[in-house]
């Protein structure tokens, strides 16, 4: 369990200053409307998770304990909690303890000394290595191998898989019995693709876990490897009904997108769903550094294709966010006269139909040879969170246009414009933090919003954001159409940057003590059990 325990008059002040950057909020919710037998679910599921924890210390860093005890600095200990290393993730990345050294492109999933080169000459060989699902380490002759996560980690992936069958016991809905028993022998098999499609089929459940080697974000190298991670959560009904609809019109959406038709051939998944829940428990990869909102999964291309995804709003862990940091900067940042456009229901609405718009646009290159994943390697990531966040307002503009959503889309675009400085922040080291920086350089100069110099706030030019937004939706549907790896490139290195101006607003909002992140507050004790 993590959660800022440090008396602030304790460690050093560089240590202090780090982990001022985020702020404490308890995970809660109302467990009154689970059953019995769910409520006894829920120490099994946080053991699983648990599991994760120590998976993604692994794959993160190393040994944890040992690097705990090697720091004194307490605050600075409490801070390498927190992003389950000696690497700043908000930071670049940046060391903030003495002799470590640059954190690895592929973290600890890689040996530290193999290049791209001698990497993908192997991989042509065993293509094993290039797998979601395994660790690559040197062998006694100093060759790459692959050990697959449930040998790399077999005690860990064992204890979770029990702890998962425990919980199926307690389960009364049968389909998340099921998914509970398969997602268990995936874990200690390797085999992920059956408990994927049965997380797919679940739709009553009010519990849900997701659990094990998800997202790969962690590997900066060239984004194969699955980093350890895990949720808890209990679904919010009324928002779910609510959200549910809009799902049936991805079809419509996909069809409006403003890119040659080639572009988007693809038929969205129609069986997806989306769904509101509070989040009682994060592990392992999504509790390090900042902290993820919403959810889109499953990952696997096949699976999407065959039953689209699920994307789950995290309301609780939402509300925190807005509350605690997006109001405050756009107190800073956003013009007087556009304040009141900065609103939960907008903030909420973007993130959502964020999480949809994944489902949007295409998967695999135009000449069929690879999956857009695949194809565009350690771009792909920002490109597809910078995808999902433009077509996400984009969906919002064209349902409101039809009638479907009602509102004022000037919320959502100042709401948007504020939102772009509080993911800046994340930094260059996270997906999001460069999809942010790339939309604010590429949306400035489209002038879809403008600075005034005397005040230093930030407008929104309502007519020239729609622009903006058009052309940066062929430009990235293209680029993952075309698969073009090297233009991407170009682009990400010509774009994801800060500027001069915006790191001195951003220094405005570190200068007036306005936190980066949330830590959570987790556990049975959160929860009042
Ligand atoms: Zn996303």
């Amino acid at each position: 369990m993590i959660q800022i325990d440090v008396d602030m008059s304790e460690g050093s002040e560089f240590g202090r200053d780090l982990l001022s950057q985020y702020t404490s909020f308890r995970l809660a919710t109302d467990l009154g409307v689970l059953s019995e037998n769910e409520c006894r679910m829920l120490p099994h599921l946080f053991a699983a998770a648990d599991e994760m924890e120590s998976i993604f210390w692994k794959q993160a860093y190393g040994d944890r304990e040992e690097l705990l005890n090697s720091i004194e600095d307490l605050a600075l200990r409490e801070y390498a909690k927190i992003n389950y290393g000696p690497w700043d993730r908000i930071g670049g990345n940046a060391p903030f303890i003495g002799g470590v050294g640059d954190k690895p492109a592929g973290a600890n999933m890689y040996p530290r000394d193999v290049s791209k080169e001698e990497f993908e000459a192997a991989a042509a060989q065993d293509p094993s290595l290039a797998g979601l699902y395994t660790m690559v380490v040197r062998d006694a002759n100093e060759s790459l191998e692959a050990i697959p996560y449930h040998e790399a980690f077999a005690d860990e992936m064992q204890r979770a898989s029990e702890e998962l069958l425990a919980a199926a016991e307690f389960a009364d809905d049968p389909g998340l019995r099921t998914y509970l028993t398969l997602r268990a022998e995936a874990l200690v098999t390797g085999e992920y693709f059956e408990s994927d499609m049965a997380w797919m089929d679940m739709k009553d459940n009010r519990i849900e876990m997701v659990v094990g080697p998800i997202e790969t974000y962690e590997d900066a190298l060239f984004g194969y490897k699955a980093a350890a991670e895990a949720f808890v959560l209990i679904k919010d009904m009324s928002w779910s009904e609510r959200l549910s609809r809009y799902a049936q019109l991805l079809p419509m959406l996909q069809e409006g997108l403003s890119v040659p038709p080639e572009y988007k051939q693809e038929t969205p998944g129609t069986d997806s769903d989306l769904n509101a829940y509070d989040a009682i428990y994060y592990a392992g990869d999504t509790n390090a550094g900042s902290k993820t909102i919403a959810i889109n999964l499953p990952n696997d291309e096949q699976v999407q294709l065959a039953k689209g995804t699920r994307r789950l709003q995290l309301k609780n862990s939402m509300q925190a966010k807005f509350d605690k940091i997006l109001v405050p900067i756009s107190e800073v940042l956003i013009a007087q006269d556009q304040r009141q456009h900065v609103t939960f229901d907008a903030f909420f609405g973007n993130t959502m139909f964020h999480e949809v718009a994944h489902g949007l646009g295409i998967k695999n290159t135009l000449d069929g040879s690879n999956t857009v994943r695949g194809a565009l390697k350690e771009h792909a990531s920002a490109l597809e969170e910078g995808k999902a966040d433009i077509l996400g307002l984009y969906m919002v503009s064209a349902l409101m246009d039809a009638g479907e959503v009602e509102g004022d889309i000037r919320d959502n675009m100042v709401t948007f414009l504020a939102g772009i400085f509080r993911s800046v922040r994340f930094g260059a080291s996270s997906a999001h933090g460069r999809a942010n920086m790339i939309r604010f350089n590429y949306f400035l100069e489209m002038g879809a919003f403008s600075r005034d110099g005397e005040t230093g706030r930030y407008s929104a030019d309502y007519d020239k954001m729609i622009d903006a937004m058009n052309a940066l939706t062929e430009k990235i549907l293209r680029f993952q159409g075309d698969g073009d790896y090297e233009g991407v490139a170009a682009f990400v290195a010509e774009y994801a940057r800060v500027p001069q101006q915006l790191q001195a607003d951003l220094d405005r909002l570190a200068a007036e003590g306005i936190p980066v992140d949330i830590v959570f507050e987790q556990g049975l004790a959160a929860v009042g059990r």
